[in-house]
């Protein structure tokens, strides 16, 4: 099965070139210009990968990427970002997008990032379907995440590294084996982006981040997920 990519961005030029050079590398490809185009088009069919423009006409990519996490689409977001937008790029991962990159990009280098970003997809796990911890509970099929029904928006990295931690529950996990096992390639994640995400999480699920009750810090260890 092909991995099916949707790609939204508003220049003719570079969306007929991504378009091209992506079927040659075996993806199945389909393209929208404009920023509501996309969030429909993402919202309501299942890709494995959006490769999202920020400048778009209708909605801006930024609006699109909150929006479908906010509805619980936690397809990986790769973001294309016009150079020198790097304060942008920052609003961009917060938003809940799992990468971005800036133009002009390598070509190479986008294949590449791709490849790491589907690679990471949360596989479906057959054996546990859901876990749930107090008001929380985190569905492995849909990849969605809920406080007492209502839905708590994650970044596809997010999601994976709280699937990762539950699978690990009470065991103490450097950042090392974290970035390992979650990020999985060598490049540009640190140990600091470990700390990143799990600060994050911990925004996003504990009821108060500065004083965790379900990812734990070991001091000079790592982390402990005891939720
Ligand atoms: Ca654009």
């Amino acid at each position: 099965m092909k991995p099916r990519i949707l790609l939204v961005e508003d220049e003719r030029g570079l969306l007929l070139t991504l378009t091209d050079r992506l079927r040659d590398e075996g993806y199945e490809v389909e393209t929208c210009s404009d920023g509501n185009s996309g969030f429909e088009r993402a919202s309501a069919d299942s890709f494995d990968l959006i490769l999202l423009d920020v400048m778009l006409p209708g909605k801006s990519g930024f609006d699109v990427c909150r929006d479908l996490r906010q509805r619980g689409v936690a397809t990986p977001i790769l973001m294309l970002t016009a150079r020198g937008q790097t304060v942008d790029k920052v609003v961009g991962l917060k938003l809940g997008a799992d990468d971005y990159l800036t133009k002009p990009f390598e070509m190479m280098e986008l294949m590449a990032r791709i490849e790491a970003l589907l690679r990471r997809a949360p596989p479906v796990s057959p054996a546990a379907a859901a876990h749930q911890f107090g008001p929380l509970r985190v569905d492995f099929r849909s990849a969605e995440v809920s406080r007492d029904g209502k839905p708590v928006p994650l970044s596809a990295r997010e999601f994976q590294l709280l699937r990762y931690f539950i699978e690990h529950r009470g065991a103490t996990l450097s950042r090392d084996e974290l970035l390992n096992e979650v990020w999985g390639y060598d490049t540009t994640p640190t140990t600091r982006t470990v700390d990143v995400h799990v600060a994050w999480l911990r925004q996003k699920l504990e009821e108060n981040p500065r004083y965790p009750q379900l990812i734990l810090t070991i001091h000079g260890l790592g982390y402990k997920f005891v939720g």
